[in-house]
């Protein structure tokens, strides 16, 4: 009998260098490892398909018909075996590249056999290349038969699987044995050792018919809330199934207590943190902010502002250590929130640090606050790696005496020369671009923690909100201030670029101001990209009349500075940048955003850089510039952008579109979530439950010690000794 723990080169088929193999390129250990490699997908070979049903996209199918006539087509190394293969509803071809001689002697036309392959379709005519090709069997038959009947039933043709009911009943003769079988990811260097797919299938044939009975890690009466099978059932079902309904449950229950013990683990640190975590109480609302909010505040706050405001001040007032994300959309005043929350501390006699990933966003910080403060008798000052020397040492002075009262800055803010007096609040804008490990540094500047207001750069997705922050309470800013006027945007072509030049002469001759960013700083060879530098040059011959910024990431950060401020002051009238102007940027006058090769940009980045413009009282507009051959997905990407300025939409549909691996603010961040089966984008309900659930428990047994939930709280505890990392995250 095996064990999940046990070593798998112990385990028959394996040995020591296969064993080595799998841990390389598998991440393989144990034998319950490879338990948790699961298939990506089944050969599905319970149900027969029609040609005539055929329509894109198609995954594999399995056909029953014969071969009308064998043709060799082609010339030289490109000489093919074509076999015209009819089903009696349609024909397709059947090709090979190799083989000719034996697959032609060896099968007949006028015969029936089974195929399965990938349908591929040119032009109107379908073809597979390199099927399975095999003799029907009496297993085979009935299958065909049961599918025979029931297209019959069906009468009408529909789309491909349409008709094929995938939990019906199995054919009553021949059994299921063998009909859906796993198919696993490998690698180039795992097929030549050995290791292919068929392989890897052998292997945990043998594992589940030798492993020990799994032991169950959710309560009963949750696995019969929801009429899941039990751990040991699936585990074993997700490698071997029996039915497709048997697979999908399958499926279904390992999703689910993947997504389950991550919100366990973060309601249960959420849970653990308000009863132990005390919180500096900022139980005063004193002058500072009351100064600001009577005779500074130069508009009214929306009605989110005023709520978030509200909640904020609920937690740093309960005595506990609040925790809190806030989540808006670019421009809808997340800066001022922040500020406001400074000053609480500050009323209280604590200091409060806004970190921003950026210098460029630190020093715009900096001057929208001491503008916004005015004369108020708070000190508010800057510290990044470019502050050196006497300011540098004198800031850092006045920090530890509690002289200053709010710090901006980027990274140089945790380094471990910093300390301030008494750090009450952390905020942290734009969060994803820091690091677990940086902010855990930020924690432990105080003796009582701080207070910590998280703040995203653009909204994320609610499921991926949940995972990331699911320990964080989340306060929304769903409006934006009043006389925003909607980012108009338009896709144009490379070609289209004469309108894109009047575009720019009609808005600037107005007054305004305008960015055009390219997605690379210097010509590259292989990529046939607009590049900054060429960008640059162009831009100039074609408006000589007016003068032209340019910023990029590898400038000296002076000559940057520089830059900006010329354009902020409107010294110029065009900015040409990378992506540096990506966050933050503030300049009410600029509405013309140009973005070249938009194709290379992702959605969040897309939003990002058109919230550039638009915060002013006029007209934005947005120019995509693209090639003319873009693929649908980039497509789909543009046409998002035109179709939308709601940035919870956007972030929506970016995770659709790319999947949860990708999406910045996991990778960057080091948060990259590493689910095995549940995935983001398409399990939302099931997360919501796995929540829910999890929150069911801990409610009911706070105290984790009702033996009728041991097993989760067994599992709990087993996986935080493999996941420390998921402690630092808030
Ligand atoms: P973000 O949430 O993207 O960080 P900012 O805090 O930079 O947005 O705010 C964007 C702009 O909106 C700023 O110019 C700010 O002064 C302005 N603003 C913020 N709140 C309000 C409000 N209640 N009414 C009018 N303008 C506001
Ligand atoms: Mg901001």
């Amino acid at each position: 009998m095996l064990r999940l723990d046990q070593d798998i080169k112990y385990m028959k088929g394996v040995g020591p260098a296969r064993a080595e193999l799998m841990a390389q390129q598998m991440g393989v250990r144990t034998v319950g490892d490879l338990l948790t490699c699961y298939p990506y997908r089944y050969v599905d070979r319970s149900h027969f398909h029609r040609i005539c049903d055929l329509n894109d996209p198609v995954e594999h199918v399995q056909l029953r018909g014969e071969i009308l006539s064998f043709e060799e087509e082609g010339a030289g190394g490109k000489r093919r075996l074509v076999a015209h293969f009819t089903d009696g509803t349609g024909v397709l071809d059947l090709v090979w590249f190799s083989g000719h001689k034996y697959i032609s002697s060896t099968h007949n036309c006028n015969q029936p056999y089974v195929v399965y392959g990938k349908p591929q379709r040119y032009g109107s005519r379908w073809s597979i290349i390199h099927p399975e090709l095999e003799p029907p069997t009496q297993q085979t038959e009935a299958l065909w038969q049961a599918d025979r009947q029931r297209w019959e039933r069906a009468q009408q043709t529909s789309t491909l699987f349409g008709d094929c009911d995938p939990e019906a009943a199995a054919p009553s003769t021949g059994g299921t044995e063998g009909l859906w079988r796993p198919v696993y990811p490998t690698s180039e260097v795992m097929k030549k050792r050995g290791l292919s797919s068929p392989a890897i299938a052998k292997l945990t044939a043998t594992l589940i018919a030798e492993l020990a009975p799994i032991p169950e890690t959710l309560p009963a009466w949750l696995l019969a809330s929801l009429s899941l099978p039990s751990r040991d059932e699936a585990l074993r079902a997700i490698h071997r199934p029996s039915s497709a309904l048997q697979l999908r449950l399958s499926r279904t229950r390992l999703k689910f207590e993947e997504l389950f013990f991550i919100q366990l683990q973060l309601l249960r640190y959420k849970q653990g943190r308000r009863q132990g975590t005390p919180g500096m109480p900022f139980t005063r609302i004193g002058e500072a902010f009351n100064t600001f909010f009577h005779r500074h505040l130069p508009f009214a706050l929306t009605d989110a502002q005023k709520r978030v405001v509200r909640e904020i001040r609920a937690d740093v007032g309960s005595g506990r250590q609040m925790n809190r994300l806030l989540q808006g959309d670019v421009g809808c005043g997340k800066t001022l929130v922040a500020l406001m929350a400074a000053l609480m501390a500050v009323d209280n006699g604590a200091q409060a640090c806004i970190m921003a990933p950026t210098e460029i966003l630190a020093e715009q910080h900096l001057q929208t606050l001491r503008s916004l403060l005015g004369d108020m008798p708070v000190r508010v000052e800057l510290l990044t790696g470019h502050v050196l020397g006497r300011t540098r040492e004198q800031i850092l002075t006045d920090l530890q005496s509690g002289a200053v009262h709010i710090l901006i800055g980027t990274h140089a803010l945790i380094e471990d020369g910093v300390r301030f007096a008494r750090l009450g609040l952390a905020v942290i804008d734009e969060q994803h671009r820091f690091g677990v490990a940086q902010r855990a540094k930020l924690w432990r500047k105080s003796d009582i923690p701080p207070h910590v207001l998280v703040m995203t750069a653009t909204p994320i997705p609610r499921t991926l909100a949940m995972t990331l922050y699911g320990d964080l309470d989340v306060s929304v800013i769903d409006e934006l201030p009043p006389g925003r006027k909607p980012v108009r945007t338009f896709h144009q072509f490379d070609r289209q670029r004469p309108a894109v030049v009047n575009h720019l002469r009609r808005q600037i001759e107005q007054g305004r101001q305008a960015y055009i960013v390219y997605p690379i700083i210097e010509e590259s060879e292989k990529l046939d990209m607009k590049n900054l530098e060429d960008g640059y040059e162009q831009v100039c011959k074609e408006f000589p009349q007016w003068a032209v910024s340019k910023v990029h990431g590898r400038m000296k950060p002076a000559e940057k500075e520089a830059q900006m401020q010329r354009f902020v002051k409107g010294e110029t009238q065009i900015m040409v940048a990378t992506t540096v102007i990506e966050v933050g940027v503030n300049v009410p006058n600029a509405t013309t955003m140009v973005i070249e090769n938009a194709e290379r940009f992702g959605l969040s980045q897309l939003h990002q850089l058109r919230g550039r413009v638009g915060r002013g009282a006029d007209q934005s507009y947005c120019v995509l510039v693209t090639r003319t051959d873009l693929s649908p997905d980039t497509r789909k990407r543009i046409q998002v952008m035109v179709d939308t300025t709601d940035g919870f939409e956007i972030a929506e549909q970016d995770l659709q579109l790319r999947g949860p691996g990708d999406l910045a603010g996991t990778q960057q961040s080091g948060m990259a979530i590493d689910l095995k089966i549940a995935n983001l984008a398409k399990d939302g309900i099931l997360l919501q439950q796995a929540r829910t659930l999890a929150q069911r428990l801990i409610d009911a047994d706070p105290d984790a010690n009702d033996p009728a939930n041991a097993p989760a709280w067994r599992r709990l505890a087993q996986l935080g000794e493999t996941t420390e990392d998921w402690r630092d995250i808030s």
